[in-house]
């Protein structure tokens, strides 16, 4: 279903098709639907050029834990660009572990060898200037990425700890090679300090297409340890912080709660505001989910120079369920601090937390394989922030 590029201009369009389930031929019927509408393939990739897909591939977890984009989505996206002309690849550099191991775990390994894309290398980064940045003028990057002639974003509905919620804006920064992600958090703890990174890696990336798995999302607690909730959608936009925000007002989330949508919108990455989104395909009505378990309020303020009591009293912190933990340590691994801010297991033993240094950027409830990690807001934060 190709046609003319949809004219509403000044306006960011974002497209919602209903699909219910991981079936490969209805999800590739529903992509194609939604690609359609958008003004079909050929406005996001022509001829022979190398389009990078970047699924979300945060660890190595079947597909059914949902935290990985799911494999039928990735391919019918593959297939629909192979059918174009395009030399397609894929990559992200996942929180832990290696992109083969986690993308062997995700099915996604097997998805893209059953039509031909290849894995790009995202192991080799380079430095990057970008002069327009609101906060990071030197980037790291994946080169697999910068080669690319464009980007398609395959990102999964899911929770965040941090930024509230992940999907396309912040799906991009898997193109940042592994350590390296971990010193923005470390350069960077405040949220709206990383978020503006986060808006400005997505800027500089600058990918074509954003298509969110929103099938089965994941809410509660994740990125990595929630609960699966079937919201039976695909989004797709050119716009990622237009998609980004209709995701949130599906899960009656105020965007502006977003730490990404402030910069996001004033730097030109594209924009959140209702009366500047135009939807098409199914109604967004048929998709509301008002009681999706995600945090609405926006990130506590946090800053490595309060006082303890500040921390303690006001700032979120991650606490371990001891009867949920192996003790297998990915936790330690993970924090980006140096020492690290929860020590490593010992004597059989839980590991524990250094509240006074933790900078609070939850990459070990992220990452902890075992959901034994939650963040939990103290009494004072939940009266200033209701
Ligand atoms: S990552 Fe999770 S399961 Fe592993 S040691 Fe840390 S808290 Fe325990
Ligand atoms: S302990 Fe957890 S939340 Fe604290 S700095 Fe380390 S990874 Fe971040």
């Amino acid at each position: 279903m190709n046609g003319p590029a949809p004219d509403r201009a000044a306006k960011a369009i974002v497209v919602l098709v209903a699909c219910p389930d991981y079936d490969e031929p209805r999800v590739e019927a529903a992509l194609r639907r939604g690609v359609g509408l958008l003004g079909g393939i050929g406005r996001f990739a022509s001829g022979s050029e190398r389009i990078l897909l970047k699924p979300n591939v945060l660890v190595g977890a079947a597909a059914e834990k949902n935290v990985t984009t799911h494999p039928a989505v990735f391919k019918a996206m593959g297939r629909l660009l192979l059918e174009n002309g395009a030399r397609v690849s894929y990559g992200d550099s996942p929180g832990f572990g290696s992109l083969e191991t986690a993308a062997a775990k995700s099915g996604l390994a097997d998805a893209a060898r059953g039509i031909g894309i290849e894995m790009a290398d995202f192991s080799a980064a380079v430095q990057v200037s970008f002069s327009e940045a609101l906060i990071a003028r030197q980037l790291v990057l994946a080169r697999a990425a910068l080669d690319a002639d464009g980007i398609i974003g395959l990102s999964k509905m899911k929770t965040h700890g941090f930024m509230r919620v992940t999907g396309a804006v912040k799906n991009q920064f898997g193109c940042v090679p592994g350590i390296r992600k971990g010193e923005y958090h470390v350069k960077m703890p405040r949220s709206e300090h990383f978020a503006a990174m986060l808006v400005d890696v997505c800027r500089r990336l600058k990918p074509r297409l954003n298509v969110m798995d929103g099938i089965v999302a994941m809410e509660g607690n994740g990125p990595g340890s929630g609960t699966p909730r079937r919201m039976n959608v695909l989004l797709l936009s050119a716009d990622p912080l237009a998609l980004d925000a209709v995701f949130c007002r599906l899960v009656h989330m105020p965007p502006h709660n977003v730490p990404t949508m402030k910069p996001g919108a004033e730097s030109g990455l594209g924009t959140w505001e209702e009366d500047s989104i135009v939807i098409l395909g199914d109604a967004p009505s048929r998709f509301s989910c008002p009681d999706f378990k995600v945090v609405r309020q926006p990130p506590v303020p946090f800053d490595r120079s309060f006082p303890y009591y500040l921390k303690k009293w006001i700032t979120p912190r991650p606490v371990i369920d001891p009867g949920c933990c192996t003790r297998c340590g990915i936790c330690s691994e993970v924090c980006p601090l140096e020492p690290e801010a929860v020590a490593p297991a010992d004597r059989g033993l839980p590991p524990v937390y250094d509240y006074r240094r933790c900078i609070r950027c939850y990459c070990c409830q992220e990452m902890c394989p075992h959901g034994a990690i939650s963040i939990r807001r103290p009494v004072l934060s939940r009266l200033i922030h209701r």
